[in-house]
């Protein structure tokens, strides 16, 4: 089976934005150099789970990579490069923060071979990323685009949150038209959910920011749709916008269920029937490949635990989920159920078939896939 990608967590951050619960720390400069070293002897002890297949994608995420300074990232892939066969590969993604994007920062990626930034925008609206406690301004993110054409990067992604506090949906238009304005190769919208534990869902909670209704999210997302598409963004899955022939490969590779293998604290990898993933403990996950044991647990999934990931992941792609793949994979019980399922979603316009076998969410059933792909599931 194709080896399709490597990710690799960076899990440092200037601070905390106060809406995240991704797994990250502000321990950069004293646990830096030992993790960049510990993530390279992890490539080297786990190259035998990509099977000797080409790795196609990499993809730097976080936490925030571009925190790292440029002789630390350079190591790493320089690391990586000794540790994995990195010669085919096609899309290589860093993940940055518009502040971290400088003219110098920008100019070394094009040696390291790095193709595509994918940036944390959120929102234009200087006041809402003060509250949510993000550190650039909208003024950075257009010098940072400028700051990456400049040097060569031409495959550029800007991530977005709509559903924000204090965002109406004016506001909201105003942040889709600059990012369209700005012709970034691919957009990621996310609705903002209020997570427990994160400051954010505390400061909700002491009604220090109120949540915007439910039907306004809707409009949000509703206008983020038809003003991408009329400006000629193909939306090939629910968050994801592309131009013509800049999808993300690495993570479509990660919806059409093809392996990667995912190194540092917290990552994720699957081969195509065990899921690992590592400690979220930045010092567990060094001690543990410092003494050179791979620190992942592991888990065979069954294949009704396969087919509830492929209802999850494929039915929010613009390809939809085919039938006849889920007999072939699954089995006629599991095809069944399928069937009795989609029916009624079907008949109530949340799914269109498209083709002979294969199901595809409507418009309509966009708004109500959580639902729709709880009904599916095993
Ligand atoms: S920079 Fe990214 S990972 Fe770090 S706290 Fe903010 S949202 Fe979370």
């Amino acid at each position: 089976m194709p080896m399709a990608g490597v990710y690799v967590h960076i899990p440092f951050c200037a601070s905390r934005c106060s809406y995240c619960d991704f797994f990250s720390t502000l321990e950069l400069k004293d646990a830096g150099f030992s993790y960049v070293e510990a993530v390279i002897a992890e490539a080297a002890l786990r190259r035998g789970e990509l099977g000797g297949e080409p790795v196609r994608t990499l993809y730097l995420g976080g936490g925030t990579p571009s925190q790292l300074p440029l002789p630390l990232l350079s190591q790493l892939v320089d690391g990586l490069r000794k540790a994995l066969d990195l010669t085919h590969v096609e899309e290589f993604t860093i993940e940055a923060n518009p502040d971290d994007v400088t003219p110098e920062w920008s100019a070394a990626l094009p040696s390291m071979g790095v193709n595509r930034v994918s940036m944390g925008v959120q929102t234009f609206e200087d006041d809402i990323l003060r509250l949510i406690g993000r550190r650039h301004t909208a003024a950075q993110v257009v010098q940072a685009i400028t700051n990456l054409r400049s040097a060569g990067i031409s495959n550029i992604s800007i991530d977005l949150i709509y559903g924000l506090p204090g965002q109406t949906l004016a506001s909201w238009i105003h942040t889709v038209e600059q990012a369209i304005a700005l012709r970034p190769q691919h957009v990621s919208a996310y609705g903002l959910t209020y997570e427990e534990g994160t400051r954010l869902w505390r400061q909700r909670e002491r009604g220090e920011v109120a949540e915007v209704p439910e039907e306004v999210c809707v409009e949000m997302y509703r206008e983020l749709v038809e003003r991408l598409q009329e400006a000629s963004f193909e939306h090939y899955e629910i968050s994801n916008f592309a131009l013509p022939g800049y999808h993300s490969r690495h993570n479509s590779s990660y919806w059409d269920e093809t392996p990667y293998l995912g190194l540092g604290a917290a990552a994720h990898s699957y081969d195509g029937s065990i899921r690992r993933s590592n400690p979220c403990d930045l010092h567990q996950y060094i001690a543990r490949i410092q003494a050179g044991e791979p620190a992942c647990e592991q888990e065979e999934m069954t294949s009704y635990e396969r087919y509830d990931e492929r209802v999850m992941l494929g039915l929010r792609t613009a390809a939809g989920i085919d039938a006849e793949r889920l007999r072939e994979d699954y089995g006629e019980e599991v095809w069944s159920h399928f069937l009795r399922e989609i029916q009624r979603h079907l008949d109530a316009g949340h799914v269109r078939l498209a083709g002979k076998s294969r199901y595809v969410l409507t418009a309509d059933g966009i708004l109500l896939s959580d639902s729709v792909i709880r009904d599916l599931m095993w």
